[in-house]
């Protein structure tokens, strides 16, 4: 087991991308950690610097303590896998298994315990006998993390291994990939541009955008405490919703009605150069429909109509999609900024405002409804740089 150490990593190719800027990133030993966002983002050149199929251009790369820039992939002692299983289709699962260890020329009972061990933890001692030709997609992706873990290997670096399968194969296939590595407590690294499995799987999570880390901690805390817009719009589903707030003395003016602000926030927006408009965010579930709120939660909010466009009934709850005016970002920002962080939900369109209330609300469609929200968990940001103030 190992612990990874990214010192100002970056990479450039020869033709001048840049495709990882200054990374800085400390593993733990027996850490899983998840890099997450949108494509092209520099997460799969990250992960092969630390494999060594890629040179680093600057920086430097510690396992262990001990720089290994220079160092070849096979002397790393880390086991990767891929989104495409690079299964041998000609040999059974027990001899794909087997492969990397007869290739470390370890002796044949030894190689016997290692993939039976293998294949109990993932449960293929039955299919061991079979051929990939004979396997379901999930099967295929066990034998491929099979191969992998034969070793014991001081790291697994994963990139979008479950980005084949159906949905439904996927979200079994992340029960096995996070019992697998508490079960074995190996160092993990992670690719995936899926914010739920980036949400589920790891102990911590690195967004990065543009070649560059945009926040680094555990899924809660970006979730609720985003570093930026840009963490803030990737991170949920549906999307926060963004709108713009008007600075006024003591308050912001905005679409969902007046929102006081704090002593902190108003001393710093006094400041001559302080920003004269914000950025209010407010996640979907932290709507409610007033009339459902209680005494003692109402005071927590604040209040505002608005007409309703669509219902949604989930059964647990109802997504319900309104129009709010005025002061509202506009369609041509909301849709820059979405497609900035690969959501399709800012709301563009009619409907700008997505919010997640109660199942027993008895909202409808095109009626006006009074809804809630709490102004404990919003968020502001400074539309300049994206920076969340709150
Ligand atoms: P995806 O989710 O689409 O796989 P990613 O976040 O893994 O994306 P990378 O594959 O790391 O992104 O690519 C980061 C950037 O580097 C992209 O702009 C990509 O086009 C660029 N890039 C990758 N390989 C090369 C190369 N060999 N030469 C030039 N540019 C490259």
């Amino acid at each position: 087991m190992a612990d990874i150490v990214l010192d100002k990593v970056s990479k450039s190719f020869p033709d001048g991308t840049v495709a990882v800027r200054d990374v800085d990133l400390e593993i733990a030993d027996g850490e899983f950690v998840i890099l997450v966002g949108p494509s092209g983002c520099g997460k799969s050149t990250t992960l092969n610097m630390i494999a060594g199929l890629e040179d680093i251009s600057s920086g430097e790369l510690r396992i262990d303590g001990e720089r290994v820039n220079d160092r070849a992939p096979r002397d790393r002692d880390i086991a990767m896998v891929f989104q495409s299983y690079a299964l041998y289709p000609n040999m059974t699962v027990r001899e794909n298994m087997a492969f990397p260890l007869r290739l470390a020329k370890l002796d044949r009972a030894t190689i016997e315990q290692k993939v039976a061990e293998a294949a109990k933890v993932l449960e293929l001692t039955p299919l061991l006998d079979r051929k990939p030709a004979n396997l379901s997609g999930g099967q295929r992706q066990r034998v491929a993390m099979g191969r992998a873990i034969v070793r014991s290997p001081k790291a697994f670096l994963m990139d979008e291994p479950l980005s084949n399968l159906d949905a439904k194969l996927r979200v079994q296939m992340r029960t096995v990939v996070s019992r697998l590595q508490k079960q074995l407590g190996t160092t993990t690294v992670y690719v995936t541009h899926d914010q739920t499995e980036a949400m589920t799987l790891g102990d911590r999570v690195v967004i990065m955008r543009g070649g560059a880390v945009q926040q680094i901690g555990p899924p809660q805390e970006l979730y609720d405490h985003p570093a930026n817009l840009f963490v803030a719009g990737f991170i949920g589903s549906p999307s926060m919703n963004f709108l713009h707030a008007a600075v006024e003395e003591e308050r912001l003016r905005t679409a969902v009605g007046d929102v006081p602000l704090g002593d902190r926030l108003r001393r710093e927006l006094a400041a001559e150069d302080a920003p004269r408009e914000l950025i209010l965010g407010i996640r979907p579930e932290h709507f409610e429909d007033a009339g459902l709120v209680d005494e003692q939660t109402r005071g927590r909010g604040t209040e505002f109509e608005a007409p309703v466009e669509i219902v949604e009934s989930m059964g647990s709850d109802k997504y319900v999609y309104l129009t709010v005016s005025g002061e509202r970002a506009s369609a041509a920002e909301l849709e820059e900024l979405a497609a900035d962080v690969g959501a399709d939900g800012f709301g563009g369109g009619a409907a700008n405002l997505v919010t997640r209330l109660s199942a027993e609300s008895t909202v409808a469609e095109g009626e006006n409804r009074r809804l809630w929200f709490n102004l404990e968990k919003i968020h502001l940001f400074d539309p300049s740089n994206g920076r969340n103030l709150t």
